[in-house]
């Protein structure tokens, strides 16, 4: 089993986690209200579940990736040389520089660690918080950054067993995200 993927933590990716910007300590935090000065802005509630929150601009790379979550799928990728697993996608692999394939993940993984946001300034947050950011261990070894829902933050547990499930988030893009399992899976 490769090591464990942390290179979307830094947010260099087209994949990196929403919302996420407070905890990784970016300055985000500080932009509090900028929306407000934003005249366009209308108010109206969104279609989709996924809001008003910032959507993924999908690029060659990423494209069939978040396609595949519209559809319920999460996709890794794997080095076909070497065997690598990895996430987030990237034109070769990290480890060889080999060709990555794509492959489906078994949508299950273990929190690895968490932060609950308790202020955002961001419209398109500030009424969702509380909410749990977490860095999710898949159970194939990469790992993912994401928001954990369907429990109260307060119950969000590093080890804590969790599954992906996706959020239409326009066109060709599903966005995963995370709740708990049942006990024992
Ligand atoms: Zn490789």
């Amino acid at each position: 089993m490769p090591v464990s993927d942390g290179g979307q933590v830094s947010g260099q990716s087209s994949v990196a986690p929403v919302g996420s910007g407070q905890a990784s300590g970016t300055g985000e935090d500080r932009a509090t209200d900028r929306g407000d000065s934003d005249p366009d802005y209308s108010g109206a509630a969104s279609a989709t579940e996924w809001g008003d929150r910032p959507v993924p601009i999908p690029d060659g790379v990423s494209a069939r990736y978040w396609e595949a979550a519209a559809g319920g799928e999460l996709l890794l990728q794997a080095c076909k040389s070497c065997g690598t697993l990895q996430f987030y996608p990237r034109l070769a692999c990290r480890e060889c520089g080999g060709a990555p394939e794509w492959v489906s993940a078994c949508r299950r993984g273990t929190v690895y660690t968490f932060t609950v946001i308790h202020q955002n300034g961001s419209r398109a947050f500030r009424e969702r918080v509380p909410y749990v950011v977490a860095m999710v261990e898949l159970d194939e070894g990469p790992r993912m950054m994401g928001n954990i829902t369907d429990c109260e933050p307060g119950d969000v547990r590093i080890g804590m067993r969790v599954e992906a499930y996706f959020i239409p988030a326009g066109e060709g893009i599903g966005i995963p995200m995370w709740r708990p399992l049942a006990a024992g899976m």
